[in-house]
């Protein structure tokens, strides 16, 4: 019998290959209900955990999610938060890493984890690594300290063998079980016959303080990759889309890019129009230092800004989400400058 102080976790299944089964017919992957999931998944009855869920109706393939479902998903974990230890979200792998920055922005003041965790293969299927994942995702969403605490106060990603940062998350593979990378902050956990959590790595939070739910987005963004040949009839339209308020620039190596005049003017001028244009690099390791070379140099003369070792993901949620405040385009460049969710390593210029 399940005693009421053991620990409890609510699995909100937004859908994804996990929950998929083929159609007969078409032999297209298609979503099926959350029963039919439980079904496939016996080993949920053996938790000596309150395992309660919420589905998405329809579930849906994660290329179509957006930022009024990662509304949704916020006050779902609102309406709950104080009834659950922690929270597992089913999301498809497609856009799992955008979804989880933006919650790690929504949700201020997060005391208990939210993981988010999928498959490469359907649940029903012989070899599906979504079990695995799921009754792993469940043991970290309910690890708590002694004194209550939650272990990993965090939105994390788990798949395969890896719990990693939400925000600093990647999926960098179609085929592999091993999807996602976090190329620039180290796993959180490990899962092997043990769950080896890396405590010092791992946020800090403070229970006393209420959690802070967030809904606003302004989606008025766009990521331009540059690239040898880029054109100026090209980029000028881009950046005087009527609109257009920030710009994720993703850039060559520590933050370069072409010194053709052109360029720089195009930058610099919309960067006078009060669009925020932050600089990625192409490279998914390491960091953006755009005093390292001239070419990074000419940015930061344009009114470029720093996004360090960001994620895409990050960069752009968080951008929509600073803009969808309302703040004006000084103060989302100075928000730009500061990690609000650990979602870069801070660095100077
Ligand atoms: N297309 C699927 C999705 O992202 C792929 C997956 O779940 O892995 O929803």
């Amino acid at each position: 019998m399940i005693k009421p102080d053991y620990p409890s976790v609510l699995l909100i299944y937004t859908g994804g290959t996990i929950g998929m089964i083929e159609n007969p017919a078409t032999g297209a992957l298609e979503a099926f209900n959350f029963d039919q999931l439980q079904e496939n998944v016996p080993e949920l009855k053996r938790f000596n955990y309150r395992i309660s869920s919420y589905q998405f109706t329809p579930p849906i393939d994660s290329s179509d999610m957006e930022p009024a479902l990662w509304a949704k998903l916020v006050k779902i974990i609102q309406y709950n938060y104080e009834n659950f230890d922690g929270f597992v979200i089913l999301h498809g792998t497609d856009t799992m890493a955008y979804t989880a920055s933006a919650l790690s922005f929504m949700l201020e003041n997060l005391s208990k984890p939210v993981i988010l965790t999928g498959s490469q293969l359907p649940i029903g299927v012989l070899r599906t690594d979504g079990k695995e994942n799921l009754i792993t995702s469940i043991e970290i969403a309910a690890a708590k300290y002694p004194d209550g605490r939650a272990v990993v106060p965090e939105v994390c990603i788990f798949f395969e063998n890896l719990l990693l940062r939400g925000n600093r998350t990647t999926k960098i593979n179609a085929e592999n079980f091993n999807a996602f990378r976090s190329f620039n902050y180290p796993p959180l956990a490990t899962a092997g016959i043990h769950i080896k959590y890396e405590y010092d790595r791992i946020r800090k939070a403070n229970p006393d303080i209420p959690m802070h739910p967030h809904f606003v987005f302004d989606t008025n963004v766009i990521i331009l990759t540059i690239f040898p040949g880029i054109q100026e009839n090209i980029v000028s339209n881009v950046l005087n889309t009527p609109g257009l308020k920030a710009v994720v620039l993703k850039t060559y190596g520590s933050g370069n890019a072409p010194q053709k005049p052109w360029f720089i003017r195009l930058l610099k001028e919309a960067t006078e129009r009060g669009i925020v244009i932050v600089n990625i690099s192409q490279c998914p390791t390491g960091m953006v230092e755009m005093a390292r070379y001239e070419t990074g140099l000419h940015l930061l003369d344009a009114g470029v800004i720093s996004g360090y070792d960001s994620t895409v993901e990050s960069v752009l949620t968080k951008l929509m989400f600073l803009l969808g405040h309302g703040l004006t385009p000084q103060q989302i460049r100075n928000e730009m400058h500061r990690p609000i969710a650990g979602e870069f390593t801070r660095a100077e210029l």
